[in-house]
């Protein structure tokens, strides 16, 4: 039987290792770092083991939740505090996110907390939504464009953008309708954009989009590379590829370089050269995709603060605050993470755990003023026990090239429940195509 060979260990790579190996594969994965796990990872700030990268999964559609059952973390799996998230609208001022929205998007545009964040003349074109045909922007060629469709520029600017910048940290032009699955079905079946949210989130009540685990997000990498020790996958650490092709793969000389550069090292350094039946690639940068347009990656720089500060601790503004662009307040989103898991909370035994996310990379004194506004709340460098910056690349969807299988958030999209979802789907056509190839 051929080996199969995953190139970077993420957490799509760590799916769909398990995967294969379950169907009775020999896998074998390669990970340019000196950790699994990629954008889920764990640090330690003021000695609180927290996460460092996705904290979180959607719930939607119960693929996660299901994925996890399976790892045997089902009584891991924990709510995060039921309050809504706050916006810092573009006046400065703090409100709450309506409490029936998704992704900002409200089921009741003329209702008082979402005028509060638009004012009234927006919320009046919010409402032509219901009046609109069906139809209207069901084609939409992304989120923005389906909601400036049908309920206009205000809505989408002041109360949608924010929302989705601070989750995906894009603008919702930059964000495909299926980033909301099942919305455009929603909306055609109930002839307005409004009462699709209200629908969905029928089926998703508020507090439960999204859940966690107890010790972090980095709890299931823990459990995947057990499962892959159990099954006798080996991870190699430090081996960076630089080259994929169908049937092999061309290592880095130097696993600490940027493949870029080794790409050009091909004419005079030795790259060790490695055959192997089959290749999945679950590392981004790496395919050239379909359509020739050039892959595009985007930084995320979050800082970490651990503070004293008693005034935090009744949650004044709920899980945290999302910022509307075009405030003094430069981060993008603040995640009170004390106050949303309660795992955190007692491990910061009276401290409060902040969490910033910016888009160029801040100094900690701005990040203790970012939050002091976000929070209504001063908070001073005398507060702060210990902080952490980190910055993560994040890729951008490309189109699927049709040589070599892919997986990862370059494919699927961003977010775990997408990544892991399609990870788990790969390695089982993977493994019917096998199937069907043995019996042939
Ligand atoms: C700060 C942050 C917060 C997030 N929060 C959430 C959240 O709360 N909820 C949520 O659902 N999602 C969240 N996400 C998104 C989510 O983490 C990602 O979509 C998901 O983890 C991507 O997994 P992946 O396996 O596709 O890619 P990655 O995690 O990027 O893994 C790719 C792996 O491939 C390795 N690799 C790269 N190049 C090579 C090479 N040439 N050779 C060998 N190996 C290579 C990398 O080192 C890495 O280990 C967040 C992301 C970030 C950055």
């Amino acid at each position: 039987m051929t080996e199969t060979l995953v190139v970077g260990a993420g957490v799509a790579g760590l799916v769909l290792a398990r995967e294969l190996v379950l169907q009775g594969r020999t896998v074998r994965v390669l990970e340019a770092t000196d950790r699994a796990g990629g954008q889920i990872a764990r640090h330690e700030v003021a000695g609180i083991p927290l996460d460092s990268g996705a904290e979180a999964f959607a719930t939607r559609g119960g693929t996660v939740r299901a994925y996890l059952e399976r790892l045997g973390l089902a009584d891991r799996i924990v709510a995060p505090l039921d309050a809504p998230a706050w916006l810092h609208a573009r006046d400065g001022v703090t409100v709450p996110l309506p409490r029936v929205s998704l992704m900002g998007i409200p089921s009741a545009p003329l209702a008082e907390d979402v005028v509060r964040v638009v004012g009234r003349r927006a919320a009046w074109r919010g409402m032509l939504d219901a009046l609109l045909p069906g139809p209207r922007g069901a084609n939409a060629a992304s989120l923005g464009a389906l909601v400036r469709a049908r309920m206009g520029d205000g809505i989408l600017e002041r109360l949608v953008a924010p929302v989705v910048e601070g989750i995906h940290s894009k603008h919702p032009d930059d964000l495909p309708v299926s980033a909301a699955p099942g919305l455009v079905h929603a909306m055609l079946q109930e002839n307005s954009l409004a009462r699709a949210v209200t629908r969905l989130r029928i089926d998703a009540p508020a507090g439960s989009l999204v859940a966690g685990l107890e010790g972090g997000m980095a709890t299931l990498v823990d459990a995947l590379l057990a499962e892959l020790d159990r099954y006798g996958v080996p991870v190699e650490y430090g081996v960076r590829v630089a080259e994929v092709h169908p049937d092999h793969v061309v290592l880095a000389a130097d696993p600490d370089a940027d493949p870029a550069t080794l790409r050009i090292g091909e004419d005079g350094e030795p790259i060790p050269d490695l055959r192997h039946g089959e290749i999945v690639v679950a590392a981004p940068g790496l395919v050239d995709p379909a359509d020739g347009r050039p892959a595009v990656t985007t930084a995320t720089h979050l800082v970490t603060l651990v503070v004293n500060a008693p005034e935090l601790a009744d949650s004044p503004r709920g899980t945290g605050v999302l910022v509307a662009r075009g405030t003094a307040v430069r981060a993008r989103a603040l995640t009170h993470l004390s106050a949303k898991w309660a795992w955190v909370r007692e491990a910061a035994a009276g401290r409060e755990v902040l969490r910033l996310s910016y888009e160029s990379a801040p100094e900690v004194d701005e990040a203790l003023r970012d939050a002091s506004a976000l929070l209504g709340v001063l908070l001073t460098r005398a507060q702060l026990v210990d902080s952490a910056v980190t910055t993560w690349q994040r890729a951008a969807r490309i189109a699927a090239p049709e040589s070599i299988p892919l997986v990862g958030e370059q494919i699927s999209g961003t977010g775990l429940a997408a990544v892991i979802d399609h990870a788990h789907r790969t390695a089982e056509e993977l493994g019917a195509r096998a199937r069907e190839q043995e019996s042939l």
